[in-house]
């Protein structure tokens, strides 16, 4: 299976009207000069159920947020080259309520489309977007909504590849967990030595490689065996979601990070966005909530 950036372009300029996707991209194979890109995770519109006198259709709160984050990214000067939404984009799953999730899905839109003309927004999957355990209908919705569900694109000389997670916890679609591997199998091998960064919504682990397998991680021995391909091909920096919370780990000198929520953060930081530099041979990252984020960003 080839690049799958091409059917992502179309969609985005398809789909989001405002996003004009990938044709602003320093979208080249080649380092040319410094730029920075801005992550964000889980705005999840519609986790928030905990208010009593709250309508199961009321997701105003996460709204704002995420409207927050997308006025204070159209304020940032140079603008980014991309933002990234690591997974869970909103709360209901396809696969369980399906009509919440449709509504939900039209006002992530509607917001996340008001993004700067010139800022491509790269979308990756997070079990709420396809369901804890996926099946093909979810996957097809998903894929129908916001394009393919993994796919890979070049910014600046950096190869970037963003995976559905979800194929490594459970799912009842074997044959397409099997074609992503097959697809990524092929990047790593054909592109080993490039500078690779990954985005995917759930870690591999939280804090030691070796910690057990839980909701917020991914099982044991699935975990060690794929990190160390990474590793091997050169993946530098893996960029999660899912923990609403921010977490940073190495494996050897492979830099991962959890992102906190846009939406509802679960521990002290308040809901914000990361900065990420990226320089002809290294990078630097800092997450920001939403009021420190500077509004000039020098690289
Ligand atoms: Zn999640």
């Amino acid at each position: 299976m080839t690049d799958n950036s091409q059917q992502v372009l179309a969609w985005k300029t398809h789909t989001i009207s405002y996003n004009i996707g990938y044709d602003k991209l320093k979208d080249s194979k080649n380092w040319s000069s410094n730029f920075y890109f801005v992550v964000g995770a889980d705005p999840q519109l519609g986790y928030n159920t905990s208010f009593q006198d709250r309508e199961p259709t009321d997701w105003q709160e996460e709204m704002n947020r995420s409207i927050t984050a997308v006025e204070k990214i159209n304020a940032l000067t140079p603008r980014p080259q991309f933002v990234v939404i690591c997974g869970d984009l909103v709360n209901a799953m396809p696969n369980k309520e399906e009509k919440l999730n449709e509504l939900q899905v039209k006002d992530f839109k509607k917001v996340y489309s008001k993004l700067h003309p010139s800022i491509s927004l790269v979308c990756v999957c997070g079990n709420h977007d396809v369901g804890d355990v996926p099946d093909k209908q979810s996957i097809t919705k998903y894929r129908s909504e916001f394009g393919h569900d993994y796919f890979s694109f070049w910014c600046g000389g950096v190869l970037f590849l963003v995976l559905n997670s979800q194929y490594y916890k459970m799912n009842k679609v074997e044959e397409m967990a099997k074609e992503q591997e097959q697809w990524l199998k092929e990047q790593l091998t054909k592109h080993k030595g490039q500078r690779i960064i990954l985005f995917q919504h759930i870690p591999w682990f939280l804090k030691d490689i070796n910690e057990e397998d839980q909701y917020f991680n991914i099982n044991k021995q699935l975990r060690k065996e794929m990190i160390e391909k990474f590793f091997e091909a050169g993946v530098t920096h893996i960029f999660y979601g899912h923990c609403h919370r921010n977490y940073r780990v190495f494996y050897k000198d492979l830099e991962m990070i959890t992102t906190n929520a846009i939406g509802n953060p679960l521990g002290n930081e308040p809901p914000g966005l990361r900065i990420v530099k990226v320089y002809q041979n290294n990078m630097t990252h800092t997450y920001f909530p939403f009021e420190k984020l500077p509004s000039f960003v020098n690289v």
